[in-house]
Formats: C-alpha cells, sequence, structure tokens
C-alpha cells in the first residue's frame, strides 16, 4: 500500500489520483477507535438492547442510585434482583449481582 499523507504533502495513488476515501482512513487512524461503540450499535442486537447498553455506557439508565441522584426520594435503594443489601447500581446490574450472573 502506498503512503500518501507524508510530512504534511498529499501523495497520490499508483494511479496518480487523489483518494477522499483514503484520506479520510488516514485522518480517522490518528484517534483511537472507541470499541465500545462497536459493540453496541451492532446490526445483531435488538433495538431496545442497544438502547439500553447505550445508557448504562453514558451512566444515565435510571438505576435506584441515579433516581437518588436526582434527588427523587426512593425507599429502597438496594437491587431487588439478588435481594441483597448492595445498592442497584448498572455496574451492579450488568457485572456483579448474583441473580444477572445465573441469567
Ligand atoms: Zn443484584
Amino acid at each position: 500500500m502506498q503512503i500518501w499523507y507524508s510530512f504534511g504533502a498529499y501523495l497520490l495513488t499508483p494511479e496518480g489520483k487523489y483518494s477522499l476515501t483514503q484520506s479520510y482512513n488516514t485522518l480517522l487512524g490518528q484517534y483511537a477507535s472507541l470499541r465500545m461503540t462497536d459493540l453496541i450499535w451492532t446490526r445483531f442486537a435488538q433495538p431496545k438492547h442497544r438502547f439500553i447498553l447505550w445508557l448504562a455506557t453514558q451512566d444515565r439508565l435510571l438505576t435506584k442510585e441515579r433516581i437518588k441522584r436526582l434527588t427523587i426520594p426512593v425507599e429502597d435503594g438496594t437491587c431487588c434482583l439478588c435481594e441483597k443489601s448492595i445498592e442497584e447500581t448498572h455496574i451492579h446490574l450488568f457485572s456483579t449481582c448474583e441473580w444477572i450472573v445465573k441469567v
């Protein structure tokens, strides 16, 4: 593959043409791609699952912990799935909740 951009100068393809796609891909290559978005917005997941995962990664999933942060009174802030006295957070729901692990 020919290097088309070097030291601030554009190089042309072997055919002598400028490629916008190569330019775009080279510019994108300078930044690390966020693999999480690739995992969330895959076409293999159902839209509602994509949305819930996206909310969880943005820390905007409406868990009891977030409801408390929004200064809305919550009777019991513990996880209702595993019935342990652990606060219901999105991290707990997606990784450490015993009920979820069993499912
Ligand atoms: Zn739990």
